[in-house]
């Protein structure tokens, strides 16, 4: 599989999946059409599909006009929340779809929003496997829960992303990552993996360039919200339940300024 980061908006992050195989792709949270038309061209790949993480606007805001681009009406246009423009396949928990060869799992990770899905993608065995993951799981953060529960992010990180193979490339929705490694290292100031990860994210931002992937074997290593059962983040916050932690440490980082 090949992935082409797309950035759009101010820090919104689209992505180009393609199948090598089959040249055949599809595109996550598509809000600039213009700009995916372009890759699409110049990587001279047929798009068939869009997998729309959530319906917020800077997500699932440019299926319509995408939709109208590729003229034909052929798109298969993905997501589990019927707010979603252009929406003609509402997917859940579980559900498979097939980009040429590549096999893509549906996770129902609702809580950002009621009907958030994470799409987890595998090519042939010997490949590294990736995750888009919208507004749920960011580098070194997770999304507000303007929808939902402690106990459904609690789900959707720990239960259901945690358990995902540790190389596992992670795709979040924004570029929030040198802010959410601030925070990190506040609620865990002697995390070396904090440490070594924010310096990384601030070289890599002073060149311009994006911070994604990361994996979720590194996410556990400094994402405070992928460490709620840990002492360290449950000292930080005056708990000692992993989901009132999750609960706790989103409220605290609401309020949170990174200097
Ligand atoms: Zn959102």
């Amino acid at each position: 599989m090949k992935i082409t980061i797309l950035s759009a908006l101010e820090d919104n992050y689209m992505y180009l999946l393609v199948d090598e195989a089959t040249k055949k792709a599809a595109i996550v949270d598509p809000v600039n059409p213009e700009k995916v038309l372009k890759a699409v061209q110049e990587e001279g790949v047929k798009l068939t599909t869009v997998l729309t993480t959530h319906h917020h606007w800077d997500h699932a805001g440019g299926n319509e006009e995408l939709v109208k681009l590729f003229s034909g009406g052929s798109l298969l246009v993905c997501g589990g929340d019927d707010r979603i423009g252009a929406l003609n396949k509402k997917v859940g928990e579980g559900d498979q779809l097939q980009i040429g060869s590549l096999k893509v799992t549906c996770m129902f990770t609702p809580c950002h929003t009621t009907g958030h899905i994470c799409y987890y993608v595998r090519g042939e065995s010997s490949e590294t496997p990736a995750v888009f993951t919208g507004d749920t799981l960011f580098l070194s953060a997770c999304g507000r829960f303007f929808e939902g529960t402690p106990q459904q992010m609690h789900t959707a990180l720990i239960e259901k992303l945690s358990s995902l193979p540790s190389n596992t490339n992670v795709y979040c929705g924004h570029e929030y990552s040198v802010a959410s490694l601030k925070y990190a290292l506040h609620v865990e100031p002697n995390n070396p993996a904090v440490k070594k990860k924010l310096e990384w994210a601030q070289d890599q931002r002073s060149r311009q360039l994006p911070t994604v992937p990361s994996t979720i074997e590194e996410e556990k290593s400094y994402n405070p919200f992928m460490r709620v059962g840990e002492k360290s983040i449950q000292d930080y916050v005056g708990c000692t339940d992993p989901i009132e932690t999750m609960g706790a440490l989103r409220k605290d980082k609401n309020g949170f300024k990174a200097k």
